[in-house]
């Protein structure tokens, strides 16, 4: 089944569905948005798929009316908040394309001093504070990803320190021209581009700001938009480093701190002589997304669930973000489509969704998720995720080409590595041997890494894994070939960049759409479902030892003796039913109904690192042992981790108790099943 279907996908047929979803700009709520997801239902229809249907949630969204930036002190300048059309690509003279602006932006019209606070994080403005600047009721402006954090974490802080306002922009040193060739020549962002996006809270709470917890299904109860814990409060605005070279060099005050240098050619200073006028006026209202869903029933378990999924939405014509990941689906989608014709179909049930307003919260997949959540506990075996499929550029990229540079949960990190020596990645190795060889040349590793390393088991957020894993304890898998890529969110991330600088051949796109069907046919087809956990307990013991090399632990603040023991333990069980599993399913020895029991207990492994209560202070995250940071940064055993990094010796002591007893409880479960195989093949009870 997996070699029928690796024949099926077309680097040509990958090319035109691209051309097709990004010939037009298609943000979240846009008409085009909209006609996309009818699109996707009929060529679902067509291509064989069953109980095609639109799922539309009424969710507060956020876009622009009006914006403005003007310098208006030392000397008057006006921001043109627009990228620059060239003429080898059409699309850039598109009259569609918005200016600039971030999604979720408070409106406001403020006046005031302008400071530079380099990447906008807490310790930036620590420092600010002790040379005597203080940016309460100023115009900050930040610049994007040194070091990585969402901008929505820089909201926050800006909001928090009392900031009037915020502006971002794109220094060259991160992703222009400093880092190579730029747009259209090149990979890297121009002097014009812009990276928009959201600035909502979302590692707070995902999805619809005024529906924390429950879906915006039409009629939902939604709360006042000044209650909600997700929006930002001060207006903000995305630049071109074009649009904030003018601020930078009109400063005259303090000169900033040498790693606060950016590679504009200007001298960086903190503060000093420039007063700016920022109006963001945002129309917030309830607007319509729509989620498409489909199905192939399993021919065997149609209530077991893999469901697989990218989001549609795009900023602007989304080359990269997400339209490589939506044409990997629409080839994957027909390949099984055209088995199922011949008659061939999955043991369990393949659904796939086309998540809408990503961009903005998370939204399609987090509303879809809280809607479905009883079934997805229930059913759903694992979430494999595809937002971006081929991020990077293969002209660029050398001999070995594009990284893949997957990520998964511990447990499901072996099978990936299984399935990937199965799937030919554009080198003409297999993908495993690719995977390995980008890997050693990414880490300038003088060998390559260990099967047990290729796979990034740490999970942040950013994308529609989010719920599934976060909210409801399902296993998820992540998906993507990265390289070198320097225009995120901007007009440029269009047709003509993969075309002519990404993925020329559309080889890459047609390989993640092998990789991602045979993982996804793996799951569906497997008599015992692949889950690893002792795999997973070394990754657990793993992600403790660092926790606690990075904050210093000693024994007198915190024993975590018994974690580890646990986590010791759970290996053990792990590993011991991975073997009866074996045994039993060669020597024929298991019967089905008691494969069937097995399975469901598997899933519940998963289900039991759930804690109703959340962690601390984001009841939303559920999970034990994964969630993300404020800066979508990956957070292992998070309300541990957090109030161990607080000094709250107490409650972090209260949070490794709820951790061990999941631990146990696991442990336990999985002895069992160890014990049960074992004397249903001999007769006898093993000791442990
Ligand atoms: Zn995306």
């Amino acid at each position: 089944m997996e070699s029928e279907f690796q024949a099926i996908p077309s680097p040509e047929k990958a090319r035109e569905w691209h051309k097709t979803f990004t010939a037009e700009p298609h943000p979240a709520a846009s008409e085009r948005n909209n006609q996309l997801a009818d699109f996707i239902a009929d060529a679902w229809r067509k291509q064989g798929w069953e109980d095609v249907i639109l799922r539309r949630y009424d969710v507060l969204h956020s876009k622009p009316r009006s914006v403005s930036l003007e310098m208006t002190e030392p000397t008057q300048y006006t921001a043109s908040l627009r990228e620059d059309a060239y003429e080898v690509d059409p699309d850039t003279q598109n009259t569609a394309v918005s200016s600039s602006y971030f999604g979720y932006s408070a409106s406001g019209d403020v006046t005031a001093e302008v400071v530079y606070a380099h990447s906008g994080n807490p310790e930036d403005y620590d420092l600010l504070r002790k040379k005597g600047i203080s940016v309460k009721g100023k115009i900050v402006l930040v610049r994007y990803s040194n070091p990585y954090s969402y901008r929505g974490f820089k909201a926050l802080t800006a909001e928090r320190e009392g900031a009037a306002a915020l502006l971002i922009y794109s220094d060259p040193e991160e992703d222009g021209y400093t880092r190579g060739k730029v747009f259209p020549d090149g990979p890297w962002g121009p002097e014009s581009h812009i990276q928009r996006g959201a600035i909502t809270y979302d590692y707070i709470v995902p999805g619809d700001p005024t529906t924390p917890g429950w879906a915006s299904v039409p009629g939902a109860k939604h709360i006042a938009p000044e209650e909600a814990r997700s929006l930002p409060k001060i207006p903000a605005l995305p630049l071109s480093w074009r649009d904030a070279k003018p601020l930078l060099e009109n400063m005259n005050g303090l000169e900033a701190p040498k790693d606060w240098q950016g590679a504009l050619p200007i001298t960086y200073r903190l503060t000093g002589a420039v007063k700016a006028h920022l109006k963001v006026d945002m129309d917030t209202s309830l607007q319509p997304y729509t989620v498409v869903e489909a199905r192939l029933r399993g021919s065997e378990l149609p209530d077991e669930w893999v469901l697989l999924g990218n989001h549609r939405d795009a900023w602007v014509f989304g080359g990269v973000d997400p339209s490589s990941g939506t044409a990997s689906m629409m080839e994957l989608t027909r390949a099984l489509g055209e088995m199922k014709q011949h008659g061939v179909r999955p043991r369990r049930t393949i659904v796939v969704c086309s998540w809408d307003g990503e961009e903005y919260a998370l939204t399609g997949s987090t509303e879809w998720g809280e809607q479905f959540a009883d079934d997805l506990k229930k059913k759903l075996v694992a979430y494999l995720n595809v937002d971006e499929s081929v991020a990077g550029a293969a002209t660029t990229a050398g001999a070995e080409g594009l990284s893949f540079s997957p990520s998964a949960v511990a447990s499901l990190a072996p099978m990936l590595v299984e399935a990937s020596k199965e799937v030919r990645a554009p080198s003409g190795k297999s993908l495993y041997e690719a995977w390995r060889a980008t890997s050693m040349r990414d880490a300038k590793a003088a060998k390559p890494p260990v099967d047990s390393a290729l796979v990034e088991t740490r999970i942040g957020s950013g994308s529609d894994h989010t719920v599934f894993l976060n909210h409801l304890g399902r296993p998820v898998i992540n998906l993507g070939f990265e390289g070198d890529y320097g225009v995120y969110h901007s007009m440029y991330d269009d047709h003509y960049w993969m075309e002519h600088i990404g993925d020329p051949n559309f080889e890459y796109h047609t390989a993640l759409t092998r990789i991602w069907g045979v993982t996804a046919l793996r799951l569906a087809n497997a008599d015992v479902l692949p889950f690893d956990f002792g795999f997973n307990a070394a990754a657990l013991e793993g992600f403790l030892r660092e926790l606690e090399k990075n904050n210093k632990i000693d024994n007198h603040k915190l024993k975590l003796k018994k974690l580890h023991e646990g986590i010791t333990e759970f290996q053990k069980a792990g590993e011991g039913l991975r073997e009866a599993v074996e045994h039993g399913l060669t020597a024929g020895e298991i019967a089905p109904e008691k494969i069937q029991r097995l399975n469901e207990q598997l899933m519940q492994v998963e289900s039991n690192w759930l804690e109703p209560e959340g962690i601390p202070g984001r009841p939303w995250f559920q999970h034990l042992l994964y969630a993300a940071r404020y800066t979508y940064a990956h957070l292992e055993f998070p309300g541990l981790t957090e109030a161990v990094e607080k000094g709250d010796w107490k409650l972090a002591e209260q949070q490794a108790k709820i951790i061990e007893r999941a631990v146990e409880k696991n442990t336990q479960l999985l002895w069992e099943w160890r014990d049960g195989l074992q004397s249903a093949a001999s007769g006898v009870k093993e000791k442990r």
